[in-house]
C-alpha cells in the first residue's frame, strides 16, 4: 500500500537544498509513495504520514535537529520517524538522546537512493534563483586528512560514475560537484566532457586537490564553464610547491588568478605564523586566500574550538580581518592589499594589526 512520507529540514543556516532528502523522495516516488518537505517544525503538513526522515547536517546545529525530532515525535507518533545526516552518522550517541529509537539512526549513505536524480520540484525557488543540479559523481577519498569526517563516513574513493546527465534536473543551467576529490576519481574527465558538452557551469564545491592538478587536468578544466571559483586548497605549509604549481598552470591555461580560491585551514596543527605565511604566499603566487577555521569533526558548538597554538586573541584578529578587508571573507589578490599590507609585513601580529589599518593613512 502506498505510503505518505514527510521530509523534514531542520531549520538550521544552509545554502543548499537537503539532497540525501530530495533523493529519498524521488525512492519513495519511485516505489509508488507520496513525499512532502517541511522546513523546521510546522503543523501545516498535508496529510498524516507513516514515514518520517529527519535530516541533519553539521554537528554543532544538533539543537534544530533534537528540536524537529522531538516535535515531529509528539506530532505524529505513530509514524516511523528515522533520523540521518551528518550529525547522525558522526554522532549517533549523542543523537540518541533527541529521542529518537536507536535503530531508527541511519549512518552513512543511503546506497539504493544515490544514482537517482534528486526531486527538485520539491525546491521550487532553488530551481527558480538557482537552478543547479547538486551532484557527487564519486564518493570517499584517496586521502585520510585527520581534520576531516570523509574517510570516516565514506572511506576510500569508490562509486566512481563515468556519467552525470541522468543527475541534472530538465532545465538546470549550473552543476555543483559535491566530490571530496573530483579528481581522484577515475572518471573525472568524462565526467567533465559531459558539462563541456552540455554546456553547463560548474562550480567544484569541495575544491580540487592541488596534487592532481597538471598540465592537462588544468587544460581540460580550462575548457568548462567556471561558476565564479576553481577552489583549491593549502591546508599545511608542506603542500606549498603543489599549490603554487597547481595555480601558475591554472592561470597559464587562461584561468585568472582571481578566480582561483585558495583555502587556508587554520587553528588545527598550523600555528598564525604559518597562516600568515600561507596567505602571503597564495596572494603572491596572485590568487584568492580564504582563510577557514578548523572545527573538530565532533564539535557540539562553532568556534570554540582553540588549537594548541593559537589563542583566542589572534583567532578573533582573523575573523575581524575577514570581516573587515576581505571580500566575502576572502583576501584577494589585489595590489593595495598585497602590495602595502603583506609584503611589508614579517609576522602574523604585524601583519594582523595592519590588516584593520585604513589603506591610505599606511605608509
Ligand atoms: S583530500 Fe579533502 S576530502 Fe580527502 S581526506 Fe583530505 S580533506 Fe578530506
Amino acid at each position: 500500500m502506498s505510503k505518505h512520507v514527510l521530509l523534514v529540514e531542520p531549520r538550521y543556516y544552509t545554502r543548499y537544498p537537503p539532497l540525501g532528502l530530495l533523493k529519498l523522495s524521488s525512492y519513495h516516488k519511485k516505489i509508488g509513495d507520496t513525499t512532502e518537505l517541511v522546513r523546521g517544525t510546522t503543523t501545516h503538513v498535508s496529510r498524516e504520514p507513516n514515514i518520517i526522515y529527519v535530516t541533519s547536517l553539521f554537528t554543532w546545529a544538533w539543537k534544530p535537529v533534537w528540536e524537529a525530532v522531538r516535535f515531529y515525535s509528539i506530532l505524529f507518533p505513530k509514524a516511523d520517524l528515522w533520523l540521518g545526516g551528518l550529525y547522525a552518522s558522526l554522532m549517533p550517541e549523542h543523537a540518541t538522546l533527541s529521542g529518537v529509537n536507536p535503530k531508527r539512526i541511519f549512518k552513512g549513505i543511503f546506497t539504493e537512493a544515490e544514482d537517482l536524480c534528486p526531486d527538485y520540484s520539491l525546491v521550487p525557488d532553488w530551481n527558480k534563483k538557482v537552478s543547479a543540479s547538486i551532484i557527487f559523481s564519486s564518493r570517499g577519498c584517496i586521502r585520510s586528512c585527520t581534520f576531516c569526517a570523509v574517510p570516516r563516513i565514506e572511506g576510500k574513493m569508490k562509486a566512481e560514475k563515468s556519467s552525470i546527465r541522468h543527475l541534472i534536473w530538465p532545465g538546470h543551467k549550473r552543476v555543483i560537484l559535491f566530490d571530496n576529490n573530483f579528481l581522484a576519481s577515475s572518471k573525472w574527465e568524462s565526467v567533465l566532457k559531459e558539462i563541456e558538452e552540455l554546456d553547463l557551469r560548474v562550480d567544484f564545491n569541495q575544491g580540487l586537490d592541488a596534487r592532481l592538478i597538471s598540465d592537462r587536468v588544468a587544460k581540460k578544466i580550462s575548457r568548462v564553464k567556471i561558476d565564479r571559483f576553481v577552489r583549491l586548497s593549502y591546508d599545511y605549509i608542506g603542500m606549498g610547491s603543489y599549490v603554487r604549481k597547481a595555480i601558475n598552470l591554472l592561470k597559464s591555461n587562461g584561468i585568472d588568478g582571481r578566480n582561483i580560491l585558495v583555502y587556508a585551514l587554520y587553528n588545527f596543527t598550523d600555528s598564525p605564523q604559518d597562516l600568515f605565511t600561507r596567505i602571503k604566499n597564495t596572494l603572491s603566487w596572485g590568487a584568492v586566500s580564504y582563510p577557514m577555521r578548523y572545527q573538530p569533526t565532533n564539535t557540539l558548538s562553532k568556534n570554540t574550538y582553540v588549537a594548541p597554538k593559537w589563542d583566542e586573541i589572534r583567532l578573533n584578529a582573523v575573523q575581524r580581518a575577514r570581516r573587515v578587508i576581505g571580500s566575502g571573507g576572502a583576501f584577494p589578490p589585489y595590489e593595495g592589499m598585497l602590495k602595502v599590507k603583506v609584503e611589508k609585513c614579517h609576522t602574523f601580529d604585524e601583519a594582523f594589526n595592519e590588516f584593520m589599518k585604513p589603506l591610505e593613512v599606511i605608509q
